[in-house]
């Protein structure tokens, strides 16, 4: 079995990429695991901010990222 990885210049909105260790919440500046596209920008949240904002944006949101479950998987290790 192979995968033939498709080489993508664009940036696709459907995939984004994983957000890492330099991407901070806009709330708090701890490590962000959500990225809320909205239609005028981007926001990054913790999880603590994400679930915060969540009602509040909920009305705005064009794409909610979320990555939390990572949370649970580092702490395993
Ligand atoms: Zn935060």
């Amino acid at each position: 079995m192979s995968y033939a990885a498709p080489e993508t210049t664009e940036v696709d909105l459907e995939t984004p990429a994983p957000l890492g260790a330099l991407d901070l919440c806009d709330s708090c500046g701890a490590q962000a695991y959500v990225r809320v596209t909205l239609a005028t920008g981007e926001l990054l949240f913790c999880g603590h901010h994400a679930t915060k904002h969540r009602e509040s944006l909920a009305d705005k949101v064009v794409a909610w990222h979320d990555e939390t479950d990572r949370l649970r998987d580092d702490r395993a290790s």
